[in-house]
């Protein structure tokens, strides 16, 4: 157990956390926790997809609802856009820890799971989707990974012309992780005939239409997008077809960033206007990526890495969001919800991977 999760176990304990938050109740929030969420399931032995995509299982959303209750204050993302437009009525309203619920992806889990616990908190979130994803009925490389090798008695990956790879399969993770390196960073890349050829050489059958089954049970079709609109949450872009903006070409990234905005609008008759970078990867220091955002005209862009957004002056286009680690104690769970700049910071200071990713 690190330092930190003893100290978190301690304030936990004796009711100092719990005062703190209380306290901090009737001042002027100083920062914005943000969380991000994938799919929520059961941690199963037999999980046929990405393991890793899992980021709680239902009873620890709903215990992380509780804790937002207890150190926090759900936040709409509403006020997020009148914070990033400097709005002053905007930032001196916030007390206490202002927190920000995100979904990405688009996963069934957020209609059938998370839905239900928001509405019984009375909170609202923000659900980022790919609408290619929602539209065709496909399902993530990563999840087809995961089913394809973990049905696969093949011990080695041989894939020869154009592709010449060869993987040790022995370490599941790390073959995942290999390849998807590949399909995400690599340019010009036939990505389906890649993963079809993976699939093939794996020994495990894949077509279109088992993919669409795949995607009915794992992944929201429009009806369930139009569910959670109409239940009040917020639909904002996670693009088109999920790949990382720098490895796009200019018209590439045109697309991504406008045919998803003006789907969602379409579909959902509201303005979208927030985005979601596929993967989390941060824009700062790309500046055609932030111009071509920017010339869509979307006014946030959520990214992972971690920490607290400072109230003023934030940078509206890398927000940060943190991800929850299922292997933190309910105590540090708390303390990033309570804390969240501050337990990021003692938690980098201390060499310690966790509370935030
Ligand atoms: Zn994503």
């Amino acid at each position: 157990m690190s330092k930190l999760d003893r100290l978190a176990r301690a304030a936990d304990r004796t009711g100092v956390l719990r005062a703190t938050s209380w306290l901090r109740q009737p001042l002027a929030a100083r920062h914005l926790g943000a969380f991000g969420f994938h799919r929520l399931a059961l941690r199963r032995e037999d999980e046929t997809f990405s393991d890793e995509i899992i980021d709680a299982t239902p009873d620890e959303f709903r215990r992380f609802l509780g804790l937002v209750r207890r150190h926090g204050q759900s936040v709409e993302l509403d006020r997020v856009f009148a914070l990033a437009r400097g709005e002053p009525e905007a930032c001196s309203a916030l007390r206490g820890t202002p927190v920000l619920i995100t979904f990405d992806d688009g996963y069934r889990s957020c209609l059938d799971v998370a839905l239900p616990l928001l509405l019984e908190f009375g909170m609202r979130a923000t659900f980022f989707v790919p609408t290619a994803y929602i539209d065709e009925r496909r399902v993530f490389w990563w999840d087809r990974l995961a089913y394809a090798l973990k049905r696969s008695r093949v011990p080695r990956l041989e894939l020869g012309q154009p592709w010449n790879l060869t993987l040790d399969l022995a370490d599941r993770s790390r073959s995942t992780a290999e390849i998807g390196a590949l399909l995400e960073h690599g340019r010009d890349l036939d990505r389906e005939g890649f993963l079809d050829a993976v699939c093939e050489a794996l020994g495990v059958p894949w077509d279109r239409a088992l993919e669409a089954a795949i995607a009915d049970e794992l992944l929201l079709d429009w009806e369930g997008v139009e569910a959670l609109a109409a239940a009040g949450m917020d639909v904002q872009s996670h693009t088109v077809t999920h790949r990382l903006l720098p490895t796009l070409g200019a018209e590439e990234l045109a697309h991504e960033l406008a045919g998803s905005r003006s789907q969602l609008e379409q579909r959902l008759g509201r303005e979208v206007r927030a985005l979601a970078y596929p993967s989390g990867y941060a824009i700062r220091g790309q500046p055609e990526i932030v111009a071509a955002v920017e010339e869509t005209g979307y006014e946030l862009g959520f990214t992972y890495g971690g920490g607290a957004s400072p109230i003023h002056g934030f940078d509206p286009l890398n927000v940060k969001r943190m991800t929850i680690d299922p292997a933190s104690s309910a105590s540090m769970l708390a303390l990033q919800v309570a804390w969240p700049s501050w337990s990021h910071e003692a938690a980098r200071a201390r060499g310690y991977p966790g509370p935030a990713s």
